[in-house]
């Protein structure tokens, strides 16, 4: 072969690759952004009159707008087991009926054996980072740095659970807006940076970090999972957002998180990464609506965090990838936090193990290609199952308000809602239609016989 047909052939490899990677094909970085009791409804591009919000409405006009995305949990130690894992909680141990959530002085965590999109992406040669709140388990052993994170800086649980002792009892520490009622820690890897973070600089220190990460590892792969605290109560923002928004203290940080979307949107441009970045914005679990006005708002949906109606887990969902996601684009098929395992995985070229997974690939849902079949959604509230979701059908099996004193209350036959005619839950149509019913409820005795039982991790605890 002469020099000319060798050259030829390697500009043809060349040109080969770098239109691969153009077209998105070499491993993409994977940012995912999670905000805490955001509800379905506090977005200006989910509707919301007065939070403003341009920089997630403007990632929503250039990437994808899901109208029907969930998270696989009502609270937050769920949710965030099911977005690392792609399994129910149920699987892993997550959840529990009375605990719901992992405490402070809790001992359990996220089983080892778990295997988390930070392992899943690191073994592939991605960077990993994770900046804000964990609630995976807050003993060494079970911080982000054990699950896979070559990076991490945030709380170990969520920010109201560490009153001070001059904190006063029961809601009124909530809306006093004090920082010095608060001490949960600020951690760096597995060691506390500061006992006694300042909370109304929590949203900015997140987005440097993230910004600072970003930029350090430009070169490589990277995966970021930017967990904000807030939210959240107790709400504080910093100076530069605190009373400006005509929403009140809970605009004020839900604007100071747009900002910082918007931060961290810049930088992937700014390093000419948007040709192969990925960003998921999404939100652990609907509006802690018992929290009046320092809470947010479902939207047209009924009930908030805590609750398995749809204002718990229905959550904002935006996906951006300029070049590969359609801009401007409205998906209004079922997006599910559990897919993003799956998605990744097939994204970053990784295997997937024997492992049960119970999301699915949703690239052609985010490239405009097609459909995915997947099984009917399922809610669960700690580790009982409530109702599912099949197409626009949903059939409660128990319901129950997320907060109150109130028993569950059983329904037999189940009650059956049409989403797409009746998003907020209210007529019940169970009496003529049996055969969807019957369709439901046979795919939901197929999942639990699936299940093998584990340990739930949110019993026990260390100490007194
Ligand atoms: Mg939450």
């Amino acid at each position: 072969m002469n020099f000319w047909i060798i050259l030829l052939i390697a500009l043809g490899c060349a040109t080969a690759v770098g239109a691969s990677a153009t077209r998105g094909e070499a491993k993409p970085n994977i940012i995912i952004i999670y905000a805490d009791d955001l509800g379905y409804g506090d977005l200006g591009c989910y509707g919301h009159p007065s939070i403003r919000t341009p920089n997630l409405d403007r990632m929503a006009a250039e990437g994808m707008r899901f109208t029907d995305f969930y998270s696989a949990g009502e609270v937050c130690t769920p949710s965030r087991a099911a977005l690392l894992t792609g399994r129910y909680p149920i699987r892993s141990g997550m959840c529990h009926n009375q605990f719901r959530v992992l405490r402070s002085k809790s001992k359990g965590g996220l089983p080892k054996e778990e295997v988390t999109l930070a392992e899943l992406l690191r073994d592939r040669g991605y960077r990993t980072g994770m900046i804000g709140k964990w609630h995976l388990g807050h003993l060494p052993e079970h911080l982000p740095p054990q699950h896979g994170f070559d990076f991490y800086l945030g709380l170990p649980f969520s920010n109201d659970m560490m009153p001070t002792a001059e904190a006063p009892k029961g809601r009124a520490k909530f809306f006093a807006e004090k920082n010095e009622y608060w001490e949960t820690p600020l951690l760096l890897g597995t060691r506390v940076l500061e006992a006694k973070p300042d909370q109304r600089t929590l949203t900015r220190r997140y987005t440097d970090e993230a910004v600072k990460f970003i930029r350090m590892n430009q070169k490589a792969p990277f995966f970021l999972y930017l967990a904000h605290t807030f939210p959240h109560v107790p709400l504080f923002a910093s100076d530069q957002f605190h009373g400006r928004s005509p929403a009140g203290l809970y605009g004020d940080v839900v604007e100071e998180l747009d900002w910082s979307i918007g931060q961290v949107l810049d930088q992937v441009r700014k390093s000419g990464l948007s040709g192969r970045t990925l960003v998921i914005f999404s939100s652990d679990n609907g509006p802690w609506l018992t929290y009046e006005h320092h809470g947010g708002s479902a939207g047209p949906l009924r009930e908030g965090k805590g609750s398995t109606w749809e204002g718990g887990m229905r959550v904002p969902g935006i996906a951006w990838w300029p070049g590969r996601i359609p801009s401007g684009r409205i998906q209004r098929e079922v997006g599910l936090t559990l897919d993003l395992f799956p998605t990744v995985a097939k994204l970053a070229g990784a295997p997937l193990s024997k492992t049960v997974l119970d999301g699915v690939d949703m690239s052609p849902l985010l490239f405009g290609t097609g459909t995915v079949n997947r099984e009917p959604f399922l809610y669960y509230r700690g580790s009982t199952l409530y109702a599912a979701r099949m197409g626009p059908w949903k059939a409660h099996f128990i319901s129950q308000s997320a907060w109150g004193s109130d028993k569950p209350v059983f329904h037999d036959p189940p009650l059956l809602f049409h989403l797409g005619l009746d998003p907020g839950e209210k007529w019940n149509c169970a009496g003529t239609n049996a055969v969807v019913l019957a369709q439901i409820q046979a795919v939901v005795e197929k999942h639990r016989a699936g299940l093998v039982p584990v340990p739930t991790q949110l019993v026990e605890t260390v100490g007194h």
